[in-house]
């Protein structure tokens, strides 16, 4: 039998354990969604519409009157 001390130990560090695999885990989904497949705002500088668009894409024509427009940063 071991000290109960051990066994706090044991159980906060499997805890910490757990809790860091689970976060490379969501750091690397990030990481994959960052490189193009998160969607993108636009905002219409001729006709003031806020649109979004699928991908990262540098310019999107605006659906309402065809203006295209920087994707915007936050
Ligand atoms: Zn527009």
């Amino acid at each position: 039998m071991f000290p109960l001390s051990t066994g706090i130990a044991f159980v906060a560090g499997l805890g910490l354990g757990v809790l860091a695999v689970l976060w490379l885990v969501y750091e690397r989904r990030d990481l994959r969604q960052a490189s193009g497949r998160r969607p993108s705002a636009h905002h219409c500088v001729r006709c003031d519409a806020v649109y979004g668009a699928p991908g990262t894409a540098g310019s999107m024509p605006c659906p309402r009157c065809g203006h295209p427009n920087p994707a915007l940063r936050f």
